[in-house]
């Protein structure tokens, strides 16, 4: 009923404007043909108000330095995901200024539905932090998680993501609630949604069979968004599970506790550059987690890891040393290699 309500206003609206460019006794027809609309428009809204959980009574207040809602009739407080859920929209209208969504800047920005990444040019330094407002997530699938390939080093390529076993047609569920804001085939993913969640953190589902939703659809945590499948570049049935932030993939492990407790582990994570970084994992061997939970404590630790360096067309192991401050010979012991050894273009040289 009420986008197609809004729908009558705007088109109401646009034909009062047409009028008033018309001759003066067109313009008193006008407001003849007005009066009636106004009253019904006026009941329609208080009425909506009323029935829609009077979202007017609800103060966007910050706790625990994060954005939450305050029922002022009620003193209730309910999280950022919570009040999406709850009087978020499941249609395009979102700009009409009838609900409240506009209030989420996660989905204001970089909402473009016909990209994987529509962060190309957002450029995310380490360390950052990401945040939840809740302690505990879904599982993607409904039987007990099997992992049967981990964020890191693969033979050919790194992966992003986590491989979740499942067969052909099994539900895929939403780990968060949040916004859908992708829902389409890529050449390596296959059928893929990707979940824009609360503080813009996305979670990707590829190789699925089939979609349970559309593009701007409100998700609930939980709700099937698709159904396995074995679609893109992929080897038998499986659950590719990527987790972003502003484009930039995380070890889904490190924000995520899959040993069946379906805790988040923090309601802040500082991501370092090994949290992103899959050249510091192995797909075949999990990884220790310490969630970094300051920034403190997450630029110490970023300070021990290791760093890379990809050799580049026309470098020599003096520039790359300088570029690093280091002294050649540094640079030689941290990988084995001589003075005189000859770099190839792609070699990954450890710098730090
Ligand atoms: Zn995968």
């Amino acid at each position: 009923m009420q986008p197609i309500f809004k729908q009558t206003i705007i088109q109401r609206e646009k034909q009062l404007e047409n009028m008033m460019l018309d001759k003066f006794f067109t313009i008193l027809l006008s407001i003849f043909l007005l009066v009636p609309f106004i009253s019904i428009g006026q009941t329609q809204t208080s009425e909506f108000t009323a029935k829609g959980g009077a979202p007017a009574t609800y103060k966007k207040i910050k706790l625990d330095n994060k954005v939450a809602y305050l029922n002022s009739a009620t003193g209730k407080v309910i999280t950022k995901s919570e009040y999406l859920v709850k009087f978020g929209t499941n249609s395009q209208g979102a700009d009409h200024g009838h609900d409240h969504e506009h209030e989420f800047d996660d989905f204001k920005y970089y909402w473009e539905s016909d990209k994987v990444n529509p962060y190309k040019d957002v450029v995310v330094t380490t360390p950052f932090k990401i945040e939840f407002d809740q302690a505990t997530f879904t599982h993607p699938v409904d039987h007990e998680i099997e992992v049967t390939s981990r964020y890191g080093r693969r033979k050919r390529r790194p992966h992003r993501g986590i491989d979740l076993n499942l067969v052909t047609g099994d539900n895929v569920r939403t780990v968060l609630p949040g916004k859908v804001r992708f829902v389409g085939y890529s050449s390596g993913h296959g059928k893929t949604v990707i979940v824009r969640h609360v503080n813009e953190i996305e979670t990707v589902y590829a190789h699925l069979s089939d979609y349970k939703v559309k593009e701007n659809d409100i998700v609930a945590e939980g709700q099937v968004i698709g159904l396995g499948g074995n679609t893109g570049r992929s080897t038998g049935s499986h659950l590719h599970l990527e987790v972003r932030y502003k484009g930039v993939c995380i070890h889904p492990e490190y924000v995520f506790n899959f040993d069946g407790s379906r805790t988040i582990r923090g309601s802040e994570l500082w991501v370092s550059n090994a949290w992103k970084t899959p050249r510091f994992h192995s797909a075949y061997k999990k990884s220790e987690v310490t969630p970094l939970v300051s920034e403190e404590i997450a630029k110490a630790a970023e300070k021990a890891e290791p760093r890379f360096y990809k050799v580049r067309s026309g470098d020599t192991l003096g520039h790359i040393a300088m570029k690093h401050h280091l002294g050649v010979s540094e640079i030689c012991k941290l990988n084995r290699i001589r003075k005189t050894s000859t770099l190839k273009i792609g070699q990954i040289l450890k710098v730090r």
